[in-house]
């Protein structure tokens, strides 16, 4: 309950116990832990380095109460970046998952779908639901998830594992940012207050944010395909391969992103240290050692090292690094 506060048997429980806004201002704890969730939501706190509550009732009263922290702040900002923090963290809970606890979940939101056990396609979703969820945040610019390139049998999308983790988190994401568009009655004072720190907190971070997301959503669509991918993955947290981020880096670099929004690109990845991350950065940016700005490969060492994925976009055939991948994209897009 405490890992998935959307079931069914944790609004049971939340209701069983009956308590209501009024008595939230003796709970400092759980309050102190809403915060915190909120917090790292744009603090760029690891999925990793989150510290659950302990107690476990205080994990899962502090779902509710940031949900409706966040509804008091009244700024779609935090709330997009919230839902977004959080459907993250459950991604990589169910990741972990048995098979059977991902169907139950995915289940949980009406969706039709099965087992197959077939590797490397273990499950088969009904096409809708799949094509509700991939067409969805970052997932609707990558063409890995468009309908075209599936395999699709009678009405079932084919996906593996991960696939159906990655789409989940989508639709908790939605379902997140539909909780806390709700309206809220009138809050105590010391709840309030918590409301006030966290407007004040999240505005003094909104410039720094809205490079974040110029890079990440905005001028994603002009990257190529394998920056595309590579991106996608730094801010999940997964791993990427030295050749991967080296590639990221300079590219983004190469694209004007500042050292510190290049950074900020990393802050999901496991292993992230800053100061360390801060040191090879500036490296590949020429402020340090040989004081050489590094390029990133052409597409020939990235392809020989397994890092191109292989694309049939059709630019792709016509360059030979991608940094002039945005060069071509805007007049064939102009034709179109
Ligand atoms: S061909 Fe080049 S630009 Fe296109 S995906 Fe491969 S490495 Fe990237």
């Amino acid at each position: 309950m405490a890992k998935y506060p959307f079931l069914q048997e944790t609004k049971e429980h939340v209701s069983k116990l009956d308590i209501d806004v009024e008595e939230l201002e003796e709970v400092e704890r759980i309050v102190e832990r809403a915060r915190e969730r909120i917090f790292a939501s744009f603090e760029f706190v690891s999925y990793f380095s989150q510290k659950p509550s302990k107690d476990l009732e205080v994990e899962i009263f502090s779902f509710p109460v940031s949900i409706m922290l966040v509804t008091g702040v009244k700024d779609n900002a935090l709330t997009e970046r919230f839902a977004l923090h959080e459907a993250g963290t459950i991604f990589e809970y169910l990741r972990k998952e048995k098979s059977e606890t991902i169907l139950d979940i995915a289940q949980s939101f009406d969706w039709r779908i099965r087992e197959t056990k077939q590797s490397p396609h273990p499950f088969a979703m009904h096409f809708i639901n799949y094509l509700k969820n991939a067409t969805r945040g970052r997932l609707v610019h990558s063409p890995e998830w468009k309908l075209v390139n599936r395999q699709l049998h009678k009405g079932e999308v084919h996906v593996s594992t991960r696939e159906v983790c990655r789409l989940l988190q989508e639709e908790m994401k939605k379902y997140i940012e539909d909780m806390a568009g709700k309206k809220i009655s009138t809050v105590p004072q010391n709840i309030q207050e918590v409301i006030d720190e966290i407007k004040s907190e999240f505005s003094k971070r909104k410039p720094h944010l809205s490079e974040f997301d110029k890079i990440v959503k905005a001028e994603e669509s002009e990257y190529p395909p394998c920056i595309r991918i590579f991106l996608d993955r730094a801010v999940e947290g997964q791993h990427l391969s030295h050749t991967e981020r080296f590639t990221l880096v300079t590219y983004l670099l190469h694209q004007g992103v500042s050292i510190d929004g290049v950074i900020k690109m990393f802050a999901n990845v496991a292993d992230f240290k800053e100061n360390k991350t801060r040191y090879q950065v500036e490296h590949l940016a020429g402020q340090r050692g040989s004081q050489t700005e590094y390029r990133p490969y052409n597409c020939s060492t990235l392809k020989t090292h397994g890092a191109c994925p292989d694309s049939d976009d059709p630019i792709c055939h016509t360059i030979k690094s991608p940094l002039t991948y945005h060069l071509r994209k805007k007049p064939t897009e102009g034709k179109a």
